[in-house]
């Protein structure tokens, strides 16, 4: 026996792209069934540094660059969801620090200084006098220059539970690229089949959307559908767990368009901080063994900030792939993306802080394509598959 779910959007895959876009699909009127396969924000989500953007290390060469603008008002639209204001409600999340900072390794150039002090990036960028540092920058063998970026970071577990929890009810655990599960026939996306030992539950929806990051290239390739080609830009992460008392949230740069390293620090369960490594030395770090990528780590962290003693810390690292849209010569893309066939869209958010563009774009798509709420779905009929939890934080997992 069969039972017929029907609602009107399908979202497949719960990172912060799609439950972002789940929630703001509830607050149009419309019902949605998110399927996700192991946890929520379990895939690159979780492993975010949390840095809402707002364009700056886009804008190293000394202009504003499309990624720059593209990406310039989200910590408002953030901001306004972290004060209940927003387009969801984030009220709930924590924020680890209200701004992002970015110092300099030794002096910068004359051409950046000016740029950096320009009308352009005003509001984006402000340089702080000693007495206004944070801690770990008041140390008379800091040299450098630093400035507060009118970007936050946020402890994103609890943004992902925020996002997940008023919608529980809708929100389950499913592996869609298992055969069988998308019903494509060759045209558009017929149904979702979910076969169980005595039942068996068929959902149907107006339209489908992936955001399974990483994922959705084998869902294209599993069930047939034609869509984009992705492409993966892979990072090698450094964490720290130490216990030296004062957070770090920065970007070191030095003459390069990239960050030498990016620093956010996370409180671990235990008390003690984690601070997660990224910018340059997790791009160029892909080629490298982990014993070999942590040493270079070790010795960048004693370059920048020889000031501090991490003292015994445990370090660990991992790979993680960056899934977006096929660019040429591997690029990075500027804004968030979607792609329509029939009554599927293929999405990709391309950064965290860009989620609430992609559900922007999401909804006006839906619009245009004339698909309003109609649907009353009935979620007793799906009572027998199991909710998915949300990720543990990475620095859990890896130093338990
Ligand atoms: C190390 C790192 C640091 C980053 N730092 C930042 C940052 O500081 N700021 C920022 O703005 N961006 C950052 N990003 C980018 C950001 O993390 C991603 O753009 C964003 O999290 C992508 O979200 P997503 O929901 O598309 O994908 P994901 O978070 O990967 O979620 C996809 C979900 O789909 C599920 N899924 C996969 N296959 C299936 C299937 N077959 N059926 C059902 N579900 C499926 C997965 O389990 C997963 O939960 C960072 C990325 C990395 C890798």
């Amino acid at each position: 026996m069969t039972d017929l779910v029907t609602t009107d959007v399908v979202v497949i895959g719960g990172g912060v792209a799609g439950l972002w876009l789940n929630y703001r699909l509830h607050r149009a009127g419309y019902s949605t069934i998110l399927l996700e396969k192991d946890s929520l924000g379990g895939g690159q989500t979780i492993r975010s540094q949390g840095i809402i953007h707002g364009g700056t290390k886009y804008a190293l060469n000394g202009a504003l660059t499309t990624a720059a603008n593209a990406i310039a008002d989200m910590p408002a639209r953030w901001r306004a969801c972290l004060e209940g204001q927003g387009d969801v409600d984030l009220s709930s999340a924590r924020i680890l620090s209200e701004h992002h900072f970015m110092w300099s390794k030794a002096q910068l150039a004359s051409k950046l200084t000016t740029f950096f002090a320009s009308k352009a990036v005003r509001g984006r960028i402000e340089s702080l006098k000693e007495n206004e540092r944070p801690e770990a920058f008041r140390d008379r063998r800091f040299k450098g220059t630093l400035y507060a970026l009118n970007e936050l970071v946020l402890d994103v577990p609890s943004v992902v539970s925020a996002l997940a929890e008023p919608f529980h009810d809708g929100i389950y655990q499913l592996d869609c690229s298992q055969p069988g599960v998308i019903d494509f026939d060759g045209e558009r996306i017929r149904g979702i089949n979910i076969n169980g030992k005595r039942r068996s539950v068929r959902i149907e929806a107006q339209c489908y959307v992936l955001t399974a990051g990483e994922g959705n290239e084998a869902l294209l390739h599993g069930s047939g559908l034609p869509g984009p080609a992705m492409q993966r830009r892979p990072l090698h992460m450094v964490m720290v767990k130490h216990d030296y008392p004062h957070p770090i949230f920065a970007h070191c740069i030095g003459t390069g368009s990239k960050p030498l390293l990016t620093i956010t620090s996370h409180p671990a369960e235990d008390g003690k901080f984690v601070w997660y490594l990224g910018g340059n030395l997790a791009e160029t770090g892909v080629e490298l063994a982990g014993k070999e990528q942590v040493q270079k780590a070790q010795e960048l962290v004693a370059e920048l900030l020889p000031w501090v003693d991490l003292g015994q810390a445990q370090w660990a690292s991992f790979f993680i792939n960056r899934a977006e849209p096929r660019q040429s010569n591997l690029l990075r893309p500027d804004n968030a993306f979607l792609a329509r066939t029939a009554n599927t869209l293929v999405c990709w958010p391309t950064k965290l802080a860009l989620s609430p563009a992609l559900s922007d774009e999401v909804l006006e798509d839906l619009q245009k394509q004339g698909i309003t709420p109609k649907a009353h779905t009935d979620y007793s009929l799906l009572a027998g598959l199991p909710h998915p939890k949300v990720s543990l934080p990475v620095w859990e997992q890896m130093f338990s």
